[in-house]
């Protein structure tokens, strides 16, 4: 962890470096300075031109880190969560955004964050002991699945999905403590399907659900926004979320389809009804259903609810070509949302806007998507 860290650190500080004495041309100061003076006039008058040039650079350094609006979230640690030989959420999901990410123009003009384990107190915000007991001793006995439902496991999968949440919680502390404006967490395992007192569907713990009521907790924030983009329901967080009116649940779905909730009369109960709201749709819905419903449906909805805090569940097997769902979505498709969602923020949050991965399991399909959807997130 320290050393992953430590790595990532130098990486920081060598593209930021880069960054500051590369002009955009790609000539450096050096270039330019030596075509201006020559060599010996460099070696003369080095230590002015040290003193001359170098402190705008300090100056644009500490510049650009108030800047910076966009933080990302990846720890090699979640890929040691290992579901089994030719699982569908298997850590190649990770490594190929990781990789397509490090690749991208804006990567050096973001905020890396770090994971590190929520404690137990924080997790049972949402959990019930009891099951993140029986989470903890089935995982560490190396049962290959929680016998609360289709979730694989390895022994590894406790600590790992205790990192999870604490990674996406990280990234709340940077959007409240206004580090940061919006932050996507490349976390493994999910948590959609997860919850109270149940893991199924790839999820051990609800990270989203926690995102929620951490910032709620610990921010003193009063009402929260989830849009779910996944392909299937997630339906541990609208189970969790289901009679609570200061969280309000929307989702975009393939139905009928596992997990099986979802339906459009599913809008809550008791002081909760009317702030859960599901639109399924049928297989092979793609753009134009699915960027209907957030713009004409959960936009004006948002509106009215005037959320503090924007959380996403940002499920990417809605996209075209992924092999377990049928939807059509494209990377287009999720970079429209995405200025949706960040319009969304914006209504009350101050642009606060949380998007932490789900689904999506055609590597190159899910690292595009990330891509576009990093890429809206990032200039805006
Ligand atoms: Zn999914």
């Amino acid at each position: 962890m320290g050393k992953s860290a430590g790595l990532k650190g130098l990486k920081r500080v060598e593209t930021l470096v880069q960054a500051q004495v590369t002009h955009p041309q790609g000539r450096t100061r050096r270039d330019f300075l030596h075509e201006m003076f020559g060599t010996l006039g460099m070696v003369t008058f080095g230590f002015g031109f040290t003193t001359l040039f170098m402190m705008p650079v300090i100056e644009a350094k500490k510049n650009s880190e108030v800047k910076q609006k966009m933080a990302y979230l990846y720890d090699d640690i979640f890929l040691t969560h290992d579901a089994g030989m030719g699982h569908p959420e298997s850590p190649g999901r990770l490594i190929a955004i990781n990789n397509a990410v490090k690749e991208a123009d804006w990567y050096k003009n973001i905020t890396l964050l770090d994971s590190k384990p929520v404690d137990i107190d924080t997790l049972s915000l949402v959990h019930d002991r009891g099951y993140i007991e029986t989470a903890k001793r089935e995982c560490e006995a190396g049962y290959w699945c929680l016998s609360t439902g289709d979730t694989n496991v390895c022994k590894e999968s406790y600590r790992v999905a205790l990192h999870a949440v604490g990674g996406v919680l990280a990234a709340v502390d940077a959007v409240f403590t206004k580090k940061i404006k919006h932050a996507f967490c490349a976390v493994r395992p999910p948590g959609h399907h997860a919850s109270g007192n149940r893991g199924m569907g790839f999820c051990i713990f609800n990270n989203i659900a926690l995102a929620a009521c951490y910032a709620q907790k610990k921010y003193n924030v009063q009402r929260v926004l989830i849009a779910d983009w996944d392909v299937h329901h997630g339906n541990g967080t609208q189970n969790i979320f289901y009679s609570d009116d200061t969280v309000f649940f929307m989702s975009t779905h393939q139905y009928p389809f596992y997990p099986g909730t979802g339906a459009f009369h599913e809008t809550g109960a008791g002081k909760g009804k009317g702030f859960t709201m599901n639109r399924p749709f049928g297989a092979c819905a793609g753009n134009n259903e699915i960027i209907a419903a957030f713009k004409d449906e959960f936009l004006p909805a948002a509106k009215a609810f005037k959320p503090d805090f924007t959380l996403i569940s940002a499920g990417f097997d809605s996209r075209i070509h992924d092999p377990i769902g049928g939807f059509r979505m494209d990377d287009e498709g999720f970079r429209e949302l995405t200025k949706i969602m960040l319009e969304i923020s914006h209504i009350a949050g101050d642009g606060r806007l949380v998007s932490i991965l789900e689904g999506g399991y055609n590597l190159a399909g899910l690292a595009a998507a990330v891509l576009a959807h990093m890429d809206e997130m990032q200039k805006n």
